[in-house]
Order: C-alpha cells, then sequence, then structure tokens
C-alpha cells in the first residue's frame, strides 16, 4: 500500500528525501517557509506548500496527522525543529524523522518522542572515512550506534574454498554473513554450506568493531 508523506524544510537534504519517494512512487507534501524553494518543488512533489511547521494552526490545516511519516529537515533553526517534531508528535503522527543539527540537538529530539533521529553529515563522513581507510571494503552503513552493514571483498586465498559453516565467521568474530556477491553480480543469501570463491563479495553484518576488522581477515 502507498504511505503518505509530509517534509518539513527543503535544503538540500530535505529536497532529496522529497525526489527519492517521488522517484519510488510515494506521495510527498512538500513544506517549506521560503517561497522560493517551494516553487522549486511544484513540479516534482505531489502537493507543495509555503508555510511555517512552529504554526500550529497550520500544521492542523494541513492535516499534518493524517500523514503516514513526517520528515523535519530543518537544519540550522534548531528551535524550529525541536518544536514542529513536537507540534507533529502530539498531533499523533506515528513515525516521525527529524535530521539532527549535533548531538544536543539529537538527545532533546529523541526526549520529545522523535522515532527516528538522523545525523546526515556525520554518518556520510563516517562512511566515506570508512572507505578511505579500508582495503577491501566496498561499502559501510552504521544501521546503529552499534552495528553495521559491510560489503567486503574477500582477497585471502585461505579462505577460497571453504564453506561459511567452516569458517565459523560468527563464532570466531561475531559476525553474520547475511549474502554472498559473486563474481557475476549475482547475489546469494549466505547458508552454512556456502562455498566462498576467489572474487566473491560478503555482506557482513555485526558489531561496527567486528565489521571493520573483516577488512584485514578477508
Ligand atoms: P541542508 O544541509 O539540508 O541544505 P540545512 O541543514 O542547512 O539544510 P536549513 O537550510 O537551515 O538546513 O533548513 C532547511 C530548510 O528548512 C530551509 O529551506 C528553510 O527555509 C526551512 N525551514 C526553516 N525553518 C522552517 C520553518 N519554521 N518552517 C518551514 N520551513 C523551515
Amino acid at each position: 500500500m502507498k504511505k503518505s508523506f509530509a517534509v518539513i524544510g527543503l535544503g538540500r537534504f530535505g529536497g532529496s528525501v522529497v525526489k527519492n519517494l517521488i522517484d519510488s512512487g510515494q506521495e510527498v507534501l512538500a513544506m517549506d517557509s521560503d517561497e522560493e524553494r517551494v516553487h522549486e518543488f511544484m513540479n516534482i512533489a505531489t502537493h507543495s506548500v509555503v508555510a511555517n511547521a512552529q504554526d500550529e494552526n497550520t500544521l492542523r490545516s494541513l492535516g499534518i496527522r493524517n500523514f503516514d511519516t513526517v520528515v523535519v529537515a530543518i537544519g540550522e533553526d534548531i528551535q524550529a525543529s525541536i518544536l514542529t517534531t513536537l507540534m507533529v508528535k502530539e498531533m499523533g503522527v506515528e513515525n516521525v524523522w527529524v535530521k539532527a543539527q549535533n548531538d544536543y540537538h539529537a538527545r532533546v529530539l529523541e526526549k520529545i518522542g522523535a522515532d527516528r533521529v538522523v545525523h546526515p553529515e556525520r554518518d556520510m563522513g563516517a562512511r566515506i572515512a570508512h572507505r578511505l581507510v579500508a582495503r577491501n571494503l566496498l561499502d559501510f552503513l552504521e544501521i546503529s550506534d552499534k552495528f553495521s552493514m559491510a560489503e567486503v571483498r574477500v582477497t585471502n586465498t585461505k579462505l577460497f574454498g571453504k564453506s561459511l559453516e567452516e569458517l565459523n565467521l560468527t563464532g570466531r568474530y561475531g559476525v553474520n554473513i547475511a549474502a554472498i556477491r559473486r563474481s557475476d553480480g549475482t547475489v546469494e543469501l549466505a547458508f552454512s554450506g556456502t562455498v566462498i570463491s576467489e572474487n566473491d563479495n560478503l555482506l557482513v553484518l555485526g558489531d561496527t568493531k567486528a565489521v571493520e576488522l573483516m577488512d584485514e581477515t578477508f
């Protein structure tokens, strides 16, 4: 079933969220207090509106409570971000995602009931840094404060021809192999009997430190 989204704040982050949701076929209300920003999204979003999200009556008249998910993508004006999040949660929206400017902002957002707090600049910086120093790490995604997922190329010849059961990566390193990308690009779910070949990439899931260690092991 199609879900309805409202994105408040159409900076680079909020704007990109709107475009990608639309590309994946979702209905999106795009809102910003800046008329020029809204103008840019008139032909992109399902609906677009110039409005100050700090005004409770405006949020009510737009029927914000009827949206499945609201993304608060107001960056610099932390007060506006907090107040908007608080009102949207009080109006009963189930799923509210908010962009945080810093850790203090994030802590307040979590306290007032934001369902998911995102730090796009910090997370992208971490992801790029991991890739800069890694030899075999092809991609890296922090999925929580503790856990990450990575795609790691296997270059250690000792591993070729061994099954996941023989390698016992869960027992030895505390990581799970979710899937394997074979050299022809096909992706297979990983089972204990799955055998590793040259040029395979493993999709590894686990504690961030353990996943980073896989770069050396493979
Ligand atoms: P980005 O990095 O995503 O470009 P940013 O973190 O610098 O953005 P801002 O530019 O401060 O964030 O804010 C994003 C958008 O939110 C701006 O277009 C701004 O006009 C809008 N915005 C700020 N306050 C409000 C508000 N009270 N109501 C609606 N929109 C707002």
